[in-house]
């Protein structure tokens, strides 16, 4: 049979549990009620960020720079959304346990705001 990991911290546990234990629960628990009154911020704030790229990538063919900042700036929302709010889909909590999807979702999300950001400021310095 599959093997069955913990719901929080993804440690392997046996098939009869969900946790490995009450310590783990409440983690879990705390979580999902944290994650649950923040999704509609979370979705608010990527619909903006989003319509904000969008629009840059309009701009940019009328005015090239504004259009750029405009996507950058977007950017920097979503991938700060990420950071600030780092919820994963639920297969992945499924696979890792919540405590490592929160980590390497803002693991990621870091990475890309620094990969947006530096030839912006290298520009913006130089
Ligand atoms: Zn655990």
């Amino acid at each position: 049979m599959g093997k069955k990991r913990c719901l929080y911290c993804g440690k392997l546990i046996t098939n009869d549990k969900t946790y490995c234990d009450i310590q783990c629960k409440d983690n879990y628990n705390n979580f999902e009620q944290y994650a649950s009154k923040r999704t509609k911020a979370f979705l608010i704030s990527l619909s903006i960020a989003m319509i904000i790229i969008f629009l840059g990538i309009i701009l940019m063919a009328a005015r090239k720079e504004i259009g750029v900042i405009m996507s950058i700036i977007g950017g920097v929302g979503v991938f700060g959304t990420f950071i600030v709010l780092p919820f994963g889909t639920p297969e992945t909590v499924k696979l890792l346990g919540v405590k490592k999807t929160t980590l390497i979702v803002r693991i990621v999300a870091l990475v890309m705001l620094i990969w947006i950001l530096v030839p912006f400021l290298k520009d913006a310095i130089f």
